[in-house]
């Protein structure tokens, strides 16, 4: 589906390679975007999806990348950069969970998923300030999650992290807004992926008993507001949180 015209954009995506990233970077692409995304263990995969894409007429680069590591995340921007020869947007999509109940949580446990869902996109944001701010004009979209905004037993590291993202992305949108630099968040609900597949039934059903739409969004569905926030119809919008959860929290 088409909705906005990205014609001639280079966006960088994290985490395009399963799930919701993989939606977005095949929307983007659709759209006429030149797509650099990420992959970090799952290099068959990418290498599919990049095949179907340049297929069918897109322009697609998939790059291993771990974004809990700076060196690793500065060196995909400088390859967007080098080879896309600008940096229009960034999608900070990347996430794990290791969930559990507090008392049994262990250290790594809540490291490794702060390391992931948020250092790592200050990591990102960090590497393509320079450039957006240089060319005047840029877009990050932060995927954070509804739990960040009204917290989930069994999540403490994954919700602290991310509403660490609304923090970073506030504070963000206001350092860059006057280089034309928009930040924005957006708050999935409950989206099909392989996350949500670890989901036992009862806990799907205690899910969906709480989402006035009653179902889970499809990755597309997440895939349409990135694009959103990526064009010119979102002009004037930076620093917000939008929820994209089917009336779950309201
Ligand atoms: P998936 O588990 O389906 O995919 C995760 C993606 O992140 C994969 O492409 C994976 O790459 C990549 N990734 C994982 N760790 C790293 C890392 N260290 N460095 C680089 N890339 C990494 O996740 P979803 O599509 O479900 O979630 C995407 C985002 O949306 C996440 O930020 C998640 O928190 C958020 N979200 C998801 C919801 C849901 O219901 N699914 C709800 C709310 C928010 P690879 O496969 O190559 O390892």
């Amino acid at each position: 589906m088409k909705t906005f015209d990205h014609t001639g954009k280079v966006i960088a995506v994290t985490g395009g390679s399963r799930g919701i990233g993989e939606a977005i970077v095949r929307r983007l692409c659709e759209e006429g975007a030149h797509v650099f995304a990420t992959f970090n263990s799952q290099p068959e995969r990418a290498q599919n999806i990049a095949n179907e894409i340049i297929e069918s007429g897109g322009r697609v680069t998939f790059l291993q990348v771990n974004v809990g590591d700076e060196e690793s995340v500065k060196g995909f921007v400088e390859a967007v950069v080098t080879q896309g020869g600008r940096v229009d947007g960034l999608v900070n999509n990347a996430g794990i969970t290791k969930d559990g109940l507090i008392m049994r949580m262990n250290a790594k446990d809540w490291q490794d998923v702060i390391d992931t869902n948020l250092t790592g996109v200050f990591y990102t944001c960090k590497a393509v300030a320079r450039p957006m701010m240089s060319q005047r004009a840029g877009r990050i979209v932060n995927i954070g999650s509804i739990v960040g905004l009204q917290g989930n037993a069994g999540q403490v590291n994954y919700s602290s992290a991310k509403a660490g993202l609304v923090g970073l992305t506030k504070s963000l949108a206001r350092e860059l807004a006057s280089r034309n630099v928009f930040v924005n968040c957006i708050a999935p609900g409950l989206v099909e992926t392989d996350m949500t597949d670890k989901l036992t039934d009862e806990q799907r059903a205690s899910f969906f008993g709480n989402i006035p739409m009653k179902r889970a969004a499809h990755p597309d569905e997440i895939a349409s507001v990135v694009s959103f926030f990526m064009a010119s119809e979102s002009s004037y919008i930076t620093g917000q949180v939008l929820n994209v959860d089917g009336g779950l929290a309201m």
